[in-house]
């Protein structure tokens, strides 16, 4: 089997007249590197849930993307984040919300997966995180510039910023997997969850059939189980990913919320669709490596 990577670093009001040379550049550049980092774990024959998992934190170590260090922030200025990731060949999940000294959720949403336990929160998470050796920080490192000064563009605006990394793979031995992470939607309301660490709303893979991460509006993700209706559209409509993608997105749009995802079937066919103005995106396989933001792909 020829292996595949896909990411996105999140759907958005991106603006294309607004956005300088130098960050475009340095945003597609965080993504190429990341499918890298991703693209040699498949390579020498790794599984498709290291692949997304290392392909996340590349991205969520980022102060470009919104989730590890520079995460959204609440309206009183604190970074809880979230993360899920799934195995596609066993089902097993981990998920995490509300965390706010961990440096890479993704990497705590894998111990949860490799426990008795599916999902963990705040601090019962964090007290986990501690017994597996997860890496802490203080809350301090996620706070940037970058983060900051949305904090204060979305007061005054009263408008909604956007972000989320995820990575849908295959493997050489034909299984998928999903990983996601967020900061959630800035300026959100403290205790606020997404959809990001649900599996089946934000997440989900199952390897006879596809691996999804979205990104957007995560209420609305939630309320219309995007990740999951994607693959019960594809198994029992028989739609090719696309297309059942497309639906699931014209749902949440008539819902009154916007977003994007990706999405990879164990013949490698793939979707990255969005109904936001940009969504940062790109994927890589034995031929070529592309990145995007708008319309086109370089
Ligand atoms: N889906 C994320 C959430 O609602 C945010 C995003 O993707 O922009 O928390």
């Amino acid at each position: 089997m020829k292996p595949k990577l896909l990411l996105h670093g999140g759907a958005g009001n991106f603006d294309k007249n607004t956005m300088s040379s130098d960050e475009y550049s340095i945003r597609l550049e965080t993504m190429r590197e990341a499918l890298k980092i991703g693209y040699a774990i498949l390579e020498r024959g790794g599984n498709s849930l290291d692949a997304t998992v290392e392909t996340v934190v590349h991205l969520e170590n980022s102060t470009y993307f919104n989730a590890g260090k520079s995460g959204a922030l609440t309206w009183n200025g604190v970074a809880e984040l979230d993360a899920s990731l799934m195995d596609g060949a066993t089902k097993n999940a981990g998920c995490v919300s509300n965390v706010t000294h961990i440096k890479n959720p993704i990497l705590l949403a894998r111990e949860i997966l490799n426990s008795e336990h599916v999902f963990l929160t705040g601090f019962g998470a964090e007290e986990f995180a501690l017994q597996r050796g997860v890496e802490f920080v203080s809350q301090n490192y996620f706070i940037t510039e970058e983060n900051l000064s949305d904090l204060e563009r979305v007061k005054k605006a009263n408008k909604v910023i956007l972000g989320t990394v995820g990575a849908v793979a295959l493997d050489i031995h034909g299984q998928l997997a999903s990983s996601t992470s967020t900061g959630g939607i800035m300026n959100k309301r403290p205790g606020r969850v997404g959809d990001t660490p649900i599996i089946g709303a934000g997440t989900y893979a199952d390897s006879t059939i596809g691996a999804i991460s979205a990104t957007g509006h995560g209420e609305y993700f939630i309320r219309s189980v995007a990740a999951f209706s994607i693959i019960t559209r594809m198994q029992y409509l028989h739609e090719d990913i696309n297309l059942a993608t497309k639906e699931v997105l014209n749902q949440i749009l008539s819902m009154g919320g916007t977003g994007g995802i990706i999405g990879i079937t164990p013949l490698g066919d793939m979707t990255l669709e969005y109904t936001t103005p940009g969504m940062q995106r790109g994927f890589v396989d034995e031929n070529e490596i592309l990145v995007g933001i708008f319309e086109e792909m370089e």
